[in-house]
């Protein structure tokens, strides 16, 4: 396998920065603009406030054609006060929204900031609307506050409460692979195409695209997780007895080629058939690659902690592309899940956990990195200090995983630069 440069010293131990203090990121709502996408039977209800509604409708924009798959459930002041009876109220909002949508097969609850502090227990709601809809809608809940969260965890919260849906695979069935985390459906199909080529399988994807065709899990259930920020959904798959394939995730033609080879090498498939699948996607992606590499190596990128994307990406960008990590944040480090990307990583980058915006600003000002990937928060206020920034949501709105992805997961940081290029000129 040609895997790129090896340069790298990274040990497992390595010492990590931590800081608590001020946090600049979304809330978990922000998931269901890509979940919703994603599973097309399912329906968001967020129990919140008009602002939770306010982000949801300016993150995911107004759909006017489309019948909308979320919305709010304000809680007003009634509510908090203690005057009306919130359950009677979800209750009511529930009945009707199921009684107008009956293409709706999946209905999350989704807990916000406002229903956290009147303390309305949505597990207990759920459950309850859950045995008057049955069989035909499944209501679950989960969080997507923002006290204590970053906003890919809204995923993760997502997910994980989706695991106990899910069937139980038979004891005695051939061992089945499934891929975790939300991809866009024209990345799923490719990557169904490269395992099925490999002869790794039955594959499945979780989340599925119809919640009545969630996958089996049990142990004989192998895992790969697409996303680096699912240590919930991977605790519960777990906890059914699934078994989890460790690698570096699928980013860049390098990330795609060891994710698959995990796989591969669970499957038993030789290096030969191996190499002869992947290889003429591997080319391509090394191709579209390159053809940024003189506008990005050697510059210096610092990364705020946002996604939850940043190690990946910090590798990706460092091995395949020469750039240089001066600073990679993360909101947390998942050392086992990540273990494979820090093992990659350039021995001399800093690695930070948490965030003290204040100071990380002083770093990254006294830095001077030619390309700093940060949340919209502090997009605007670095490019009026004159950094070229990158907006890291757009790492999960984009798809970027796999090979044939790998050019336009490179375009993303080139573009910011050759604007500011252009700007200076
Ligand atoms: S959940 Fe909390 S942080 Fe998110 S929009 Fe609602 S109030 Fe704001």
């Amino acid at each position: 396998m040609n895997a790129g440069a090896t340069s790298t010293a990274k040990p497992l131990d390595l010492p990590v920065l931590r800081e608590r203090g001020q946090r600049e990121v979304f809330c978990g709502l922000t998931g269901i603009v890509w979940l919703h996408r994603k599973i097309q039977d399912a329906f968001f209800l967020v129990v919140g406030s008009r602002t939770c509604a306010h982000l949801l409708q300016s993150a995911a924009g107004v759909m006017i054609f489309a019948e909308p798959r979320f919305a709010t459930a304000i809680i007003d002041e009634r509510d908090l006060a203690g005057l009306a009876d919130a359950n009677d109220e979800l209750d009511r909002v529930v009945a009707e929204l199921l009684a107008r949508r009956p293409d709706i097969r999946l209905l999350f609850l989704v807990g916000s900031c406002p229903s956290e502090v009147i303390k309305l227990d949505l597990s207990r709601a759920a459950a309850r609307l859950n045995e008057t809809f049955r069989p035909r809608v499944r209501v679950l809940n989960y969080s997507g506050s923002g006290i204590e969260t970053t906003f890919t965890q809204g995923e993760d919260a997502c997910l994980a409460s989706l695991v106990p849906s899910l069937p139980e695979a038979p004891a005695n069935a051939a061992p089945g692979l499934l891929v975790v985390g939300a991809l866009a459906d024209i990345v799923e199909e490719q990557l169904a195409r490269q395992f099925a080529a490999l002869g790794v399988g039955p594959v499945r994807f979780l989340p599925p695209r119809r919640a009545s065709d969630l996958p089996a899990v049990g142990r004989n259930t192998r895992y790969l997780l697409a996303q680096p920020f699912l240590a919930d959904t991977a605790r519960a798959l777990e906890a059914r007895g699934a078994t989890r394939l460790s690698a570096p995730f699928p980013l860049g033609a390098e990330g795609t080629m060891r994710w698959l080879k995990a796989a591969a090498t669970a499957w038993h498939i030789n290096d030969a058939v191996f190499d002869r699948v992947t290889a003429p996607a591997y080319a391509r992606a090394r191709i579209a690659v390159a053809r940024h590499r003189d506008e990005l190596a050697g510059k210096r990128i610092f990364l705020f902690p946002d996604s939850q994307l940043e190690i990946p990406i910090a590798r990706f960008l460092s091995r395949e592309l020469g750039m240089q990590p001066v600073e990679i944040g993360t909101p947390y480090l998942h050392r086992a899940h990540l273990a494979e990307e820090l093992a990659l990583l350039p021995a001399e980058a800093v690695l930070s956990e948490g965030q003290d915006v204040d100071r990380q600003l002083d770093r990254c000002r006294a830095a001077r990195p030619d390309l700093v990937v940060c949340g919209l928060g502090l997009a605007n206020p670095l490019e009026a200090e004159g950094f070229a920034t990158k907006w890291s949501i757009e790492l999960v709105f984009t798809p970027i995983q796999g090979f044939e992805q790998a050019g336009d997961l490179t375009a993303l940081f080139a573009r910011p630069l050759a604007r500011r290029t252009r700007l200076a000129a």
